[in-house]
């Protein structure tokens, strides 16, 4: 029998990639294996490090910016969470090889802030001021047609152009709850604000807060791996622990893992970002047993099939017909 403490682990279903971060990977590796090494990639095409390292291991390089591309044929691959309209312009001006792994369903929220611009509405974009996918989402229109918002509290003090019809639209990976809070105060202010047809809060996003709130009632600890920088593994955390979890961590690895804390613990729940690959799950999961004896479950909140295309520079061609 064993002497190690008994620990019950819930696995969170659905936890980790997401469709768009599953096309971006396979963007860059089906780049590498059509055109060969190297390829650029502007940013981290996920934010999670060990990703971005094996695509490093592969061939790709990772610049800030386009103008460290060098003229040529070498692809040049925009990040999952889109670029200002100002990217692809350059890449057009200076004949670049662009692919723009883009994820549809950012994409989906440019559509929208253009299709509100062309109707000469001023946009509200709900968002965290500097993440990447907010600098795109501003960066499809001219400067001054998008107002950023991240809280209900800013809604209060928000001075927006006079005489002008509103709409808003949101970051894909935000607080679903919170999200709910700054559109509550936007329509108390703004009673005519034209709302996105569809949330924009994506659905990956939105299965996996649902998961983590599942799960989060039930156990002492969380354990949320993912990276520091990516939105959608913090607003996890932030779940979990506003469910009542008294100890609720975002880890981007094993090594990072304080076992310290969580002495005393009986049970812990795992979930994983959008951008955090399952192996690292399974690494904490084996740091864990090495400490203790695990009773593992998984706690499956949806079933997911999300499946989202490569572009079409990238298809392979079908086999040919006999
Ligand atoms: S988190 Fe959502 S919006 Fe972001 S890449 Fe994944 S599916 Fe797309």
């Amino acid at each position: 029998m064993s002497d190690k403490p008994k620990l019950r682990v819930i696995l969170c279903s659905p936890r980790g990639f997401c469709a768009g971060v599953t096309r971006a990977i396979d963007v860059v590796e089906m780049a590498l294996k059509l055109h060969g090494a190297p390829v650029y990639v502007r940013h981290e095409i996920v934010h999670n490090k060990y990703v971005v390292d094996s695509l490093k291991a592969k061939g790709a390089i990772f610049i800030k910016e386009l103008d460290e591309a060098p003229a040529g044929n070498a692809p040049v691959i925009f990040s999952a969470h889109g670029v200002p309209k100002s990217v692809p312009a350059e890449a057009e001006r200076r004949h670049l090889n662009a692919i723009d792994a883009t994820c549809p369903l950012v994409t989906k929220v440019h559509r929208e802030a253009q299709a509100h611009f062309k109707r000469g509405r001023h946009i509200l974009l709900i968002g965290h001021a500097g993440h990447p996918e907010v600098v795109g989402t501003i960066g499809q229109l001219p400067a001054g047609a998008i107002t950023l918002v991240g809280t209900r509290e800013e809604v209060e003090t928000l001075e927006l152009p006079a005489g002008r019809e509103l709409a808003f639209v949101t970051q894909t990976t935000l607080s679903v709850d919170d999200t709910r809070d700054v559109i509550v105060a936007l329509k108390a202010k703004f009673p005519e604000i034209q709302e996105p047809p569809v949330e924009d809060i994506c659905y990956a996003t939105t299965n996996r807060q649902e998961a983590v709130k599942a799960a989060a009632g039930q156990v002492d600890a969380f354990i949320v791996v993912g990276a520091a920088n990516s939105s959608n593994s913090q607003r996890l955390r932030e779940v979990a622990e506003r469910e009542g979890c008294r100890i609720s961590l975002l880890v981007p690895s094993v090594e990072a893992l304080d076992f310290a804390r969580l002495e005393g613990v009986a049970s812990v729940a795992v979930s994983a970002g959008a951008s955090a690959p399952e192996i690292l799950v399974e690494q904490i999961l084996d740091g864990l047993a090495e400490r203790y004896s695990l009773e593992v479950e998984t706690l499956t909140t949806r079933e997911e099939s999300m499946f989202f295309p490569l572009p079409r520079n990238l298809r392979e061609p079908a086999p040919a017909t006999p």
